[in-house]
């Protein structure tokens, strides 16, 4: 019996599995003929990503992200085959990547711009690295690390960059990255097992944020010559530290803002007229606008990875039975390193 992962009910706050989203029962008809413009695939990894839980609210913030009815499969990145297809860009037994439904077999359609940014990586067949790493570090979380540290972040060899979530899937290669580019390289994380892994990957300096009782005089220790980049994953206290704690000129990369995701409400920063004497930068970007960069960087970090110049960690989930645990685990910072599910094997 194939399965999905559905939204069951709107959360307030973190969603809890069983009341707000479920693993069900699928009613795809696996010998049905397929619609014009339509192709099924079969989902071999999930990639569990923050933006989930932002296509859980009725009306999203982010026009990126289209809300999710109640009732209906979740969507997410997934790495698939083609199982049949009346798409033409699409023929049977092509590995795919993109935002499709979550479940174990689904259909795409080219008709619609959102599920239809799915595409053919057969270039990946015969990869030496692992497929899922194509919805991680080599997939759209790495994208981001890498369009938002050298587009947004400009940062200059010598230069000192603080990463927050660094343990996360973009955390962990924004850090790296930065320590490719000769940068001193400071980062924090929610638990010492992820600061350990973070001393273990190159970090100079990390911190636990959940058992520090001052994060700007922590900062002040590990930056004695101030912050010039800032790649924020957080928002809320940690960007207001980095506010006190930045050098003029700084620029802060802001790529999310998690600590705020499970509020309804949105929640000011405190101390943000500091930006106006130190003349801060404070940008904001989304990965899909840098769509550009996707071959250069896809080149050079699948050389970093090959040559052990960078590592990544995930955490893996095997099965989509555990696929909306997986997810609300990962909202509660229990993954290790870039969250994913493992459905089947090619
Ligand atoms: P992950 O799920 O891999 O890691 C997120 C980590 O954030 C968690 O493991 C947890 O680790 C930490 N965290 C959770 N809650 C809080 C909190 N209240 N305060 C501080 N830290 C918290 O996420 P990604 O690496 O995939 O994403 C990182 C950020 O990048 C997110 O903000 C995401 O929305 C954003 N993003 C932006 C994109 C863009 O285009 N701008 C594209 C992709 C992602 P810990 O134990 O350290 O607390």
């Amino acid at each position: 019996n194939k399965q999905l992962v559905l939204l069951k009910q709107l959360p307030e706050g973190y969603p809890v599995v069983g009341e707000h989203i479920d693993v069900r029962e699928s009613t795809i008809d696996l010998e049905a003929p397929l619609q014009e413009g339509q192709a099924l695939i079969k989902v071999h990894v999930i990639s569990i990503d923050p933006f989930l839980r932002s296509s859980m609210r009725g009306n999203s913030r982010d026009e990126h992200i289209p809300p999710v009815d109640v009732d209906q499969p979740m969507y997410g990145y997934t790495l698939s085959t083609v199982i049949k297809s009346n798409i033409d860009k699409f023929q049977q037994d092509d590995i795919v990547v993109g935002i499709t439904n979550l479940e174990e077999y689904t259909t795409i359609s080219s008709s619609d711009p959102f599920f239809s940014v799915t595409r053919v990586r057969n270039d990946i067949k015969n990869s030496v690295l692992p497929l899922s790493y194509y919805v991680g570090v080599l997939g759209m979380p790495g994208h981001t690390a890498y369009a938002g540290l050298f587009e947004v972040g400009k940062p200059k060899k010598g230069e000192t960059l603080f990463v927050s979530a660094a343990a996360g899937a973009v955390g962990q290669i924004v850090g790296q990255l930065g320590k490719i580019l000769g940068l001193r390289v400071l980062g924090s994380a929610g638990s010492d097992e992820k600061i350990a892994y973070l001393k273990e990957i190159g970090f100079d300096a990390v911190f636990n944020y959940k058992t520090t009782s001052n994060i700007s005089e922590k900062l002040t220790e590990l930056a004695p010559k101030g912050i010039d980049v800032y790649f924020d994953n957080v928002g809320g206290e940690t960007l207001e530290a980095v506010l006190e704690n930045a050098n003029r000129f700084a620029r802060i990369v802001a790529c999310g803002m998690i600590s705020t995701y499970y509020s309804e409400k949105d929640i000011g920063v405190r101390n943000l007229m500091k930006i106006v004497p130190k003349h801060i930068t404070l940008e904001g970007f989304a990965v899909f606008d840098y769509m550009h960069l996707e071959d250069q960087f896809t080149n050079e970090v699948t050389q970093w990875l090959k040559e052990e110049k960078m590592k990544y960690r995930e955490s893996t989930t095997n099965g989509i039975d555990g696929a909306a645990q997986a997810l609300v685990d990962a909202m509660h910072g229990k993954n290790n390193g870039k969250q994913i599910v493992h459905v089947s094997s090619p």
